[in-house]
């Protein structure tokens, strides 16, 4: 909510779009308790946080990306800079911090003690037969300067349900199994069932102005425990976002491989340059994407995937949408005082 607040207002004083939207993203960047975005989100298989960003200018059709940059918490901004400064659109790794931190980007370690600890938790479940003791084996000691703590310390408190954990624009839980709180740190997000905090979570934001002028920018730490050097969809241009001046602007977040696999967000802005409304583009975009997974391990018993995507896509005209796979997306939108949050359209309950 605050990140299209903000975007909106910076709109309203004369921002472009793209830096807009880059400066509205940042407030969940910084943010150490977002555990998908920026600082403290959830990091690789290695436990390194490599985040994946890009944005796009709508009036000079330029767009700037990183992927897989390390120790800088706001690869967004980074992204803004490639576009400014360079005649490239990506930078990725090593290439990309150093770049960063020639433009004047503080180098820092983005873990936080809870994603530090929602790693080690996960890596513990990992495989029966590796060398990590498992969850409920880990010795844990008194911690009896730990408020309230009278008994086992972390890891040892009892499960109870809550909710579905749905947080933030686009955070979308994956797997169609209940999601449950341990009562611990990893409150509001999805778990697994071991659970571990598991995302797919990300912020896209567009924009357009009173000249109809579009911008937009995706943000993410991207796929939890992914296999290091994965880059998403995110900072993908035309599968994590894309806009055109003459029609508008759309992004997506969940599962990467399959908006990059289906360019998603080049496909909505096409759709809607053919005569679709934002919410019927972003409801095809699911379709296609569903109609274009062929692997059994992707659906449940009764057919339903075991994943999501929701997409997001403003009009010129300030017209929009949203649509994901599974129930449980949505957005927030500003067009005047105050965000509204948006519930997505969807395929399946
Ligand atoms: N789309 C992001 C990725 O695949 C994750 C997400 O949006 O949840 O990296």
């Amino acid at each position: 909510m605050k990140t299209v607040e903000l975007a909106f207002d910076l709109l309203a004083k004369g921002g472009r779009p793209v830096e807009c939207c880059v400066r509205g993203v940042k407030i969940v960047e910084d943010d150490p308790n977002d555990m998908s975005v920026g600082y403290g989100g959830l990091p690789n298989e290695d436990g390194v946080i490599q985040l994946d960003s890009a944005c796009m200018d709508g009036p000079l059709h330029r767009a700037g990306a990183v992927g897989c940059i390390e120790n800088i918490k706001n690869p967004a901004s980074v992204a803004l800079e490639v576009l400014r400064h360079t005649d490239h659109v990506m930078l990725v790794g090593e290439g990309a911090t150093r770049f960063a931190v020639r433009m004047g980007f503080k180098e820092e370690d983005l873990n936080t003690e809870k994603s530090r600890k929602a790693w080690k938790r996960w890596r513990a479940n990992l495989n029966p037969g590796d060398k990590w003791l498992d969850k409920d084996q880990i010795i844990n000691f008194p911690e009896p300067w730990r408020q309230g703590d009278a008994s086992g310390g972390a890891g040892t408190r009892g499960a109870g349900t809550r909710g579905t954990g749905t947080r933030g624009t686009g955070f979308q839980p994956v797997g169609g199994k209940p999601f449950h709180s341990t009562g611990d740190d990893f409150d509001h997000i999805a778990l697994d069932s071991f659970g571990n905090p598991h995302t797919y979570g990300t912020i896209h934001c567009s924009a357009t102005n009173a000249d109809q002028d579009v911008g937009c920018c995706t943000t993410t730490s991207g796929l939890s425990w992914k296999l290091p050097g994965r880059v998403g969809d995110s900072p993908l241009i035309g599968a994590g976002l894309y806009c055109d001046n003459a029609v508008g602007s759309a992004g997506a977040t969940g599962r990467g491989e399959s908006v990059i696999q289906t360019l998603g967000s080049f496909w909505i802005v096409e759709a809607m340059a053919g005569g679709m409304s934002p919410t019927e583009a972003c409801l095809a975009a699911c379709k296609r994407i569903v109609d274009r997974t062929h692997e059994p391990r992707m659906f449940d018993d009764n057919k339903r995937p075991r994943f999501s995507v929701t997409f997001y896509a403003v009009r010129k005209d300030g017209a929009y949408g949203t649509a994901s796979i599974l129930k449980g997306g949505h957005a927030a939108v500003c067009v005047g005082e105050g965000a509204t949050r948006v519930r997505s359209e969807f395929l399946y309950e």
